[in-house]
């Protein structure tokens, strides 16, 4: 793996404009489940139809209960882990632009990133299905459930699920970045959810490197990704960080 971490370092010293896309598998290490691979949710219901808008819209006190409630509960005390700073780092050394983040926790901000696409909306605010109106997810009083507004309209995560289109600002920037970055690294992602799975293929055609970061294969691996660092994403980014600044210090 140390031959693969000093190659990444190396190729994101050389770049100009490197970019991330990050997913779930990077919040497994701050205590948030993924949904796909080992210990995912996948294993105990199927997030297709509990994460899936046409389930939340025929029974959404069913998906509060199993869902919601439980995400609010883990993203209220996640923190951001080694992954996350590590890619606050290459920002602050000026070697990350932009994250596209398929995440809704919100952990890419507190470790200090500041241009995060959040491809699939945020978790930390709920809106009104009736009014519109909005309310942190913190303020959410749980007695009832579902939830409802002041105007009795019941309210939803400000998420995308599912079945819903992803915002065409969020895709419209996602796909810029895509085709003007020079390296993609893709971390913690299983790469099978659309469209955000599209944005390597898209940074691919347009000649970038797109390095994977993962424990386990991906659709990517070996036919849209340059290579794959088989690792937890902590651990590879304390690599990666480590092996930079000795290369942006000589
Ligand atoms: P996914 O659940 O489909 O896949 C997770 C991936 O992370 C897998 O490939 C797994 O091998 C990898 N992984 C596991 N542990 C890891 C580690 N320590 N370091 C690096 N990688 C690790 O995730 P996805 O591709 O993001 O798709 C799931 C969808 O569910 C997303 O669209 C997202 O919106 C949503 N989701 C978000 C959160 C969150 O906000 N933290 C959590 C669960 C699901
Ligand atoms: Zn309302």
């Amino acid at each position: 793996m140390q031959d693969l971490i000093e190659r990444a370092a190396r190729d994101i010293a050389g770049s100009t404009y490197a970019i991330a896309l990050t997913g779930a598998g990077i919040s497994v290490e701050s205590g948030i489940p993924p949904f796909r691979g080992k210990g995912g949710l996948w294993e105990k219901i199927d997030p297709m139809e509990f994460a899936h808008i046409d389930s939340f819209l025929r029974d959404p006190e069913k998906v509060w209960n199993v869902l919601i409630k439980e995400m609010k509960g883990v993203v209220d005390e996640a923190k951001p882990n080694d992954a996350h700073t590590g890619l606050a780092d290459l920002e602050r050394m000026g070697k990350l632009k932009t994250i596209i983040t398929q995440n809704v926790d919100g952990l890419h901000q507190v470790a200090g990133n500041t241009d995060v696409i959040e491809f699939h909306g945020n978790f930390a605010w709920q809106r009104c299905m009736d009014c519109g109106g909005k309310i942190e997810t913190s303020e959410i009083d749980l007695s009832e459930i579902p939830p409802r507004c002041a105007c009795g309209g019941i309210y939803r995560p400000d998420c995308v699920f599912f079945g819903e289109m992803i915002p065409p600002d969020y895709m419209r920037r996602s796909q810029q970045a895509a085709s003007l970055c020079d390296i993609m690294l893709v971390l913690g992602t299983s790469a099978v959810v659309q469209p955000a799975a599209y944005m390597p293929v898209v940074a691919k055609e347009n000649g970038a490197k797109v390095i994977e970061i993962n424990p386990e294969n991906t659709p990517l691996t070996g036919r849209i990704s340059d290579y794959i660092i088989l690792g937890r994403g902590g651990e590879v980014m304390n690599g990666i960080i480590a092996e930079l600044e000795k290369l942006l210090d000589a």
